[in-house]
């Protein structure tokens, strides 16, 4: 019954706990938070493993330390006037790459630069592989109205999903382009990026929300129009279906509920090939040899100086350039490899399955040591099976919560387990030591207490006392009313016994209608008046039967006190057996002399 009661208890708790901490919004971002931590440990393992390959089409022009200093010898300012970008897509475009993306913002420039700003219009007039960037922001409309955008700038987005809202991509403001970019080239692609509490950039958003239109993120731009050429995709809405994922031909991308993607990693900075923008300026312009082959390449522009201030924190290193950010995203967008997150009731799944075998396991196997192994081999079992989906399938499969409920679950099975043992050791101590039909302590516990009586008291210098007791004429009850009102006479005495008795007094079943009861720190007086005592109220107490007849009985008894009347336990049982003897052959109902 308790036990049921205990296992139900701890079902009824575990599923509160279950339900608080899915529920609970602090609980959830502080776990999330932990939970991040092991997705970067995930990433920074597997990035060692060599068989996480980045695609090697993509090339990062990279505007280093040494270009800007160049830069700053040569030209004598920042940014690097247009026409010299102008003229290296020229050049570029001779190698016939795939596509030549800036990650740069061509803003607004001094009036002065105007002409060589319209060399690089018409750069993107002239080539349609060619993509820049602009970005969104929030800031006040009396610092700069918000601009409205050509509406070949935006997308279509059909959205049926009911968990992905694009609340944190929704901009009202917007930092724009030269007039003449922004007329001349649907191809420009929104850099914003999407930071989790901690500062570390794990996602990238998809889609941005400006005045109510949609705007591709840059890598995402780059990717599909790269799918839609190379692969025949054809697209003219994007669809997010009911289960958060962009459906991109046979491609489907996962989307969290604030709209985002998940990256996932190559390896720390550096991993995609670098050429200083520098070498190329030289090689343009003939004074050094190309050692590059930039052919059918995705040539990605941006800088790495960290005089720039263009670097993010990201799983895989603290110092990350923007730029190879948008990479790596437009990476994982054309090798489809992007981190699915497995979803909340997975995780529960997973958790609750957990919970579940670890008290199975706890329950059911009696050595704690093999039952806390098993426990402890299914969490690195699933920790292992955690890494494997990562490496193998791109999915990351949450860690911290399922943990948390079975190590939960490990507990409280503990917690309950010995519980039950313990109550179970309290039910069979009190079989080996009572008796059953009157409730009194046993003849083994008497003999048990009586040897330590003896022990304390002569360890002490102390006294107790003894007293036996003898139902008188007994026989005779059982033979005139019954057997089963012998017993119920049995029981009323031993409780009159117990009421009138100190606490610390023993009342024991000798055996048959004997009882005994043990003293402690008892002298000869005081047990002696116990005795009478109890004598006569035995004899007062009225005694219900069957039929409303009511009966009484009275006992006989003798009293032993050590060390006076005996020095060991039998010497005690003898001595207040013979005053019991006397009792009974003088006249009985008293306390014998
Ligand atoms: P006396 O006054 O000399 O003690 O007479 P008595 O009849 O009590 O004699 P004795 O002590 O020899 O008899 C014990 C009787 O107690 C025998 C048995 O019928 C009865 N008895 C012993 N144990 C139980 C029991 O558990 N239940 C019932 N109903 N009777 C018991
Ligand atoms: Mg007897
Ligand atoms: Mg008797």
């Amino acid at each position: 019954m308790l036990k049921k009661l205990l296992y139900t208890l701890w079902l009824v708790l575990f599923c509160a706990i279950v339900f608080i901490t899915s529920k609970s919004a602090n609980i959830t971002a502080f776990i999330d938070v932990i939970e991040n931590r092991t997705f970067d440990l995930r990433q920074n393992v597997l990035i060692k493993n060599k068989a996480k390959h980045h695609n090697d089409k993509i090339v990062i022009v990279a505007i280093d330390d040494a270009s800007y200093e160049y830069i700053l010898d040569n030209y004598g300012e920042w940014p690097l006037p247009r026409d010299v970008y102008a003229k290296l897509v020229d050049f570029l475009q001779i190698q016939k790459p795939d596509i030549v993306a800036f990650d740069l913002m061509f803003v607004k420039s001094m009036k002065s630069a105007m002409e060589a700003d319209n060399s690089l219009v018409e750069a993107f007039k002239k080539y349609d592989n060619l993509y820049t960037a602009m970005n969104f922001d929030n800031q006040p409309d009396d610092l700069r109205i918000p601009p409205s955008l050509p509406d070949r700038l935006s997308v279509n987005v059909d959205n049926k999903s009911k968990r992905v809202t694009f609340e944190a991509q929704t901009y009202h403001n917007c930092r724009v382009v030269l007039d003449g970019i922004l007329n001349a080239t649907p191809n420009i692609g929104i850099i914003n990026v999407s930071r989790a509490d901690d500062g570390i950039l794990r996602k990238m958003p998809v889609f941005l929300k400006y005045q109510g239109k949609f705007y591709p993120q840059l890598g995402f731009k780059i990717g599909t129009d790269y799918l839609k050429k190379n692969e025949n995709l054809s697209v003219d809405k994007f669809v997010i279906d009911k289960n958060d994922e962009v459906i991109l031909g046979n491609r489907k991308i996962r989307l969290d509920s604030g709209g985002n993607v998940i990256l996932n990693w190559y390896g720390g900075a550096g991993t995609y090939e670098y050429i200083p923008l520098y070498k190329l300026i030289k090689i343009a312009k003939g004074e050094l040899a190309n050692s590059y082959d930039f052919n059918n390449k995705i040539i990605y522009f941006g800088t790495t100086a960290s005089s720039l201030f263009d670097i993010k924190t990201t799983p895989v290193s603290r110092v990350f350039p923007g730029v190879e950010v948008q990479a790596t995203y437009l990476n994982n967008l054309i090798d489809n490899n992007f981190i699915h997150k497995a979803g909340k009731p997975v995780t529960i799944v997973m958790g609750v399955f957990m919970a579940i075998l670890t008290g199975i396991i706890i329950m059911c196997v009696s050595s704690a040591f093999v039952a806390s192994l098993a426990s402890f081999s299914i969490y690195v079992v699933y920790v292992l099976a955690a890494y494997f989906a990562m490496r193998y399938f791109n999915c990351w499969l949450d860690i911290v919560y399922p943990l948390l409920l079975a190590i939960t679950a490990f507990i409280s099975a503990f917690i309950v387990k010995y519980l039950i043992k313990s109550r179970d050791f309290e039910h069979q101590y009190k079989l080996a030591t009572t008796d059953g039909l009157t409730e009194l302590y046993n003849h083994r516990y008497f003999q048990e207490q009586m040897a330590m009586q003896v022990e304390n008291c002569k360890r002490y210098n102390t006294e107790f006392s003894m007293i036996i007791l003898d139902i008188d004429f007994f026989k005779k009850f059982n033979d005139t009313f019954g057997h089963q009102a012998g017993d119920a006479v049995l029981w009323q005495v031993a409780q009159t016994l117990k009421k009138n008795v100190r606490a610390t007094d023993i009342v024991c079943r000798y055996g048959g209608e004997e009882m005994s009861i043990i003293l402690p720190n008892t002298g000869k007086n005081v047990a002696h008046s116990t005795a009478e005592k109890i004598c006569q109220r035995v004899s007062a107490n009225k005694i219900k039967l069957q039929g409303d007849r009511e009966v009484s009985v009275t006992i006989s008894l003798g009293v032993s006190t050590f060390p006076y009347d005996g020095k060991t336990p039998s010497e005690m049982i003898d001595a207040a057996d013979k005053r019991l003897y006397n009792a009974k052959n003088s006249g009985r109902n008293k306390v014998g002399e």
